[in-house]
């Protein structure tokens, strides 16, 4: 890798994991070693990004919640965005009619949420839809889940933070995904990777697909940065 490495935004299901979630063990060197920062930008909520990097050993710079939490480690900050009484709202209404969120009761994919709800792909989507639009948020398929997000924020909007952190511009990064909640920080970003099990508006607003899918194609997208 040479000094001209760009700053890498990186988001974590279907990317750096294979299709159930687990993390492809080839990224993690690839992630600790990289010479520019390195943000993870996620839809899950802030405990997971910050133990990856913990993990990593890489300083923690991290996008969650699809762009409501934002934290960098280099100056301190943390921020939310996003009304997550909004997001409770959705989620109390769609149990009234019936719903289940699908996580269980203890619930690990709500439980540390701090400005969205996100429902299991098992149950129905419409319902879903009409309670979040008469709350002003939308509801976001990543393939993992279905988030219900504030508008206001996404991934793009996250990278924007992160940025003005830590005096980088957006368009420095090299940005990798596989979903619709990559595709703003996929407009931002100077070059846009999209994996090849990504979702068709993941693909559209990428500027090159890889050919391999998963942790392969992660792989793959960085593999210029690393001759
Ligand atoms: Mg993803």
């Amino acid at each position: 890798m040479d000094s001209d490495t760009p700053p890498l935004i990186v988001d974590i299901d279907g990317t750096l994991t294979d299709e159930t979630r687990a993390i492809d063990p080839r990224v993690m060197p690839v992630l600790r070693e990289w010479p520019a920062r390195v943000v993870i930008a996620t839809g899950k909520a802030m405990p997971f990004p910050i133990a990856l990097c913990e993990f990593l050993g890489i300083e923690r710079t991290v996008v969650a919640e699809n762009g409501g939490v934002v934290f960098v480690e280099a100056t301190d900050e943390l921020r939310f965005e996003g009304d997550h009484e909004a997001a409770l709202a959705v989620g109390e209404a769609y149990r009234n009619l019936g719903h289940d969120l699908g996580f269980g009761q203890i619930d690990l994919a709500n439980r540390w949420r701090e400005t969205e709800l996100v429902v299991s792909l098992d149950q129905p989507l419409e319902p879903l839809e009409e309670l979040a639009a008469a709350q002003g948020l939308v509801v976001l398929d990543t393939g993992f889940a279905y988030h219900v997000t504030d508008p206001v924020v996404d991934k793009g909007t996250g990278l924007e933070a992160v940025c003005a952190e830590l005096e980088l511009e957006p368009a420095e990064f090299l940005a990798v995904g596989d979903s619709v909640n990559d595709a703003q920080m996929f407009d931002l970003a100077g070059e846009a990777v999209a994996v090849a099990n990504a979702d068709e508006t993941a693909r559209e607003r990428a500027d090159r697909v890889t050919d391999a899918t998963y942790g392969d194609g992660f792989l793959e997208a960085v593999t210029p940065y690393r001759e």
